[in-house]
């Protein structure tokens, strides 16, 4: 009886700069999500990836949430103090001889790894990554907004969980850490939706739950890049939390009413927690801020 079960959502975000309206957005739907379920909501900060971290950012991160009142339930996560069951997990893996090491740079491969290094016997003397086995198999998930969604593993191939810099790599942690967290739903950027499979498939060799994939759309700027810190896109305003959140409610298409535009932030949340229809987003990809 899955719909028994206490919902467990989460938001994610990478310590790598301030929050911008785009993980905004996203923070926004997946809080809304759990909120309308009366679920919990639960904040990891995804901070491995050590050479793009920003110092400060990660603090800067909770005080944006907190600030725009999207106040999370018990005390935040973060991946880095979690190696030690990353490497235990990576050891294990070794010994089914589901991982190897590889050697190769990134200029000798093609887009899809080929897989030379599977057959290699012994630990290489310089830095390597470790790939995880794959095969010709179609995964297949339905997500709530997106539909129905296959793909062949093999279009991605042998995919890295440790890097060759030794960074835990994102496919490999994000599965460890959402069942950790228990997690069963996931709300998530529409850019994260082809990683799906990779992350369902690393689920099922570890014998993990599988949760529920809602990729909400990305927003985008005026020429159709989805806003990021590469593009530059700008910190939310911290000054005005009540008029930032009335947009982004029209972005997740909730067309908030008038007269809640000038009414206190807790009042407009809690309007939109009892109203949200996250069906409005529905096969929706990208969002233009402009409109
Ligand atoms: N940390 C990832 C990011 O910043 C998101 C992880 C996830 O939601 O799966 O994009
Ligand atoms: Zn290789």
């Amino acid at each position: 009886m899955p719909d028994k079960q206490p919902y467990i959502g989460r938001f994610a975000p990478s310590p790598t700069g301030p929050l911008h309206i785009g993980s905004l957005y996203t923070a926004l739907a997946s809080f809304l999500q759990a909120r309308s379920r009366q679920g919990l909501w639960l904040l990891r900060i995804d901070d491995l990836d050590t050479p793009r971290n920003i110092k400060g950012s990660g603090d800067s991160i909770l005080k944006t949430l907190e600030t725009f009142g999207l106040h999370w339930d018990g005390r935040v996560a973060y991946q880095s103090q979690t190696l030690d069951v990353y490497h235990e997990i990576l050891d294990k893996l070794a010994n089914d001889k589901l991982i190897y090491p590889c050697t190769c740079s990134r200029k000798t491969l093609t887009s899809v790894y080929s897989g030379i290094c599977r057959n290699k016997q012994t630990l290489p003397d310089s830095p390597y990554s470790l790939r995880i086995k794959t095969d010709n198999r179609f995964i297949a998930f339905n997500d709530r907004l997106q539909g129905l969604m296959s793909q062949n593993l093999a279009d991605n191939g042998d995919f890295i969980l440790k890097r060759k810099d030794r960074i835990i790599a994102y496919q490999f942690a994000v599965v460890i850490d959402d069942d950790r967290q228990h997690i069963n739903h996931v709300v998530r950027g529409y850019d994260l939706l082809d990683s799906t499979p990779r992350q369902i498939y690393l689920q099922q060799l570890l014998g993990l739950f599988t949760p529920d994939y809602m990729h909400v759309p990305v927003i985008i700027d005026e020429q159709g890049y989805k806003l990021s810190k590469q593009t530059r896109a700008t910190a939310v305003d911290l000054k005005k939390p009540h008029a930032v959140i009335f947009e982004l409610l029209n972005l997740l298409k909730q067309n908030p009413p008038g007269e809640l535009q000038h009414a206190p932030l807790t009042e407009l949340l809690s309007w939109s927690i009892e109203n949200w229809n996250p069906n409005r987003l529905k096969n929706c990809r990208a969002i233009s801020r402009l409109g």
